[in-house]
């Protein structure tokens, strides 16, 4: 389904200096013709990054439900496509957790940023007590189910992002068979959503993505890129993983 699509989330990392490592990025992007990149820098850099590349997709890392009113500190779907994003992702485990996102909420936002014409990366993955407990692919389908957006531009628009959360920023991953399992419970899942579009969906794996494990993972079928975190802040790290791809 598509290119490969390798995807940099900058979580509450950059400043303007950082610019020059999406310029790096972007120009080096063009070496990998058979690869989509995107980069999700802190909103307050989405203007900015915007002029400053040419070739890769610039992004959210979240949005608000509604377009606009009384939400101090948050930002809209149509502020961030105004911006010049041209996709959000939503529902990261960060968000999750520490602001007590719910399903509803992540399948409210994702229909917002739909709406709003951006291309959309959901985010699933269980905790590591639900791994042990043998209740992983339950949990991950359950969170496809309350937040799959069923709107204009699903599925056609929409990726999923597969992050067991125990393996964010914790130099762990998944076995290749782990993997493997998960991308085949999701597919099914977003065929039973979506009908035969649903097979077209890509499938991110993310959660300690770095060059040396890169190409394996992207190997996995159903695997359809990487969301990355930690090696997406310089441009060498982030790009020896395009280059896996
Ligand atoms: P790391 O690549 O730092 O583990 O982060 C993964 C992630 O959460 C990307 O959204």
């Amino acid at each position: 389904a598509g290119l490969p699509y390798i995807v940099g989330n900058w979580k509450m990392n950059g400043t303007r200096a950082m610019l020059n490592e999406a310029r790096a990025i972007d120009r080096s992007a063009q070496r990998f013709p058979k690869v989509q990149v995107g980069l999700a820098p802190p909103s307050t850099l989405i203007f900015r990054m915007r002029d400053a590349v040419e070739l890769i997709g610039v992004g959210g890392q979240d949005c608000h439900a509604k377009e606009n009113g009384a939400y101090t500190g948050d930002v809209s779907a149509p502020m961030l496509k105004d911006a010049g994003a041209d996709f959000t992702i939503v529902g990261h485990s960060e968000r999750r957790e520490y602001h007590g996102e719910s399903d509803a909420d992540v399948n409210a936002k994702a229909q917002a940023a739909l709406s709003a014409g951006l291309a959309v990366i959901l985010c699933v993955g269980e905790t590591e007590a639900q791994r042990d407990a043998g209740d992983a692919e339950g949990v991950v389908t359950a969170q496809l189910e309350g937040s799959c957006p069923i709107a204009d531009g699903a599925p056609e628009k929409l990726s999923v992002a597969y992050e067991p959360v125990w393996a964010i920023g914790t130099g762990r991953v998944p076995s290749v068979a782990d993997v493997a399992a998960m991308h085949k419970a999701i597919r099914a899942k977003l065929v039973a959503i979506y009908g035969d579009a649903g097979a077209e969906v890509r499938i991110l794996y993310g959660g300690s993505v770095k060059a040396d494990n890169a190409a394996e993972l992207l190997a996995v079928p159903d695997v359809g890129g990487a969301l990355v975190g930690g090696a997406s802040l310089t441009a060498e790290s982030f790009l020896a993983i395009v280059g896996a791809a």
